[in-house]
């Protein structure tokens, strides 16, 4: 008999709870630099690009394209055994910072590397959004 277990949902560490709020209001939101400009990811107390310190989250497009994939066939945890197969990707933002996201929308042996993407927001339970990735229409 298969016991359905819950999936693990996001526990945000202090850096990341800006993120996690704005994905929870289905806003798409990354750390900018004040003093280079640059964004980036994961969110950190300080600028990767120049180290800076002076940061705050800003929206950005949630647009993007798929820079590289791999598909899911075997349940590395049973919460998933549902979802095989399923797609882990790295998309790159049009604002730089590549994401480690799921696909959907698609078929998984459509998936290819250069795919536009757009950012939806799976409502995984009342706290909390997880961002996910679907071709552009
Ligand atoms: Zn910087």
């Amino acid at each position: 008999m298969t016991e359905t277990r819950p999936k693990p949902t996001p526990r945000p560490a202090p850096e990341s709870l800006p993120y996690w709020k704005a994905a929870h209001e289905h806003r798409l939101s990354l750390p900018r630099c004040d003093d280079c400009e640059r964004f980036w990811f994961p969110p950190s107390r300080s600028c990767p690009h120049c180290l800076s310190a002076n940061f705050a989250f800003q929206d950005v497009s949630g647009r993007g394209k798929i820079f590289s994939f791999v598909t899911f066939h075997r349940v590395y945890n049973p919460a998933f055994e549902g979802d095989v197969p399923y797609v882990v990707a790295l998309v790159e933002l049009e604002e730089g910072p590549r994401l480690l996201t799921n696909i959907f929308g698609i078929p998984h042996e459509e998936v290819r590397c250069e795919m536009p993407v757009e950012v939806v927001f799976d409502d995984v339970d009342a706290q909390t959004s997880v961002p996910k990735f679907r071709p552009v229409a």
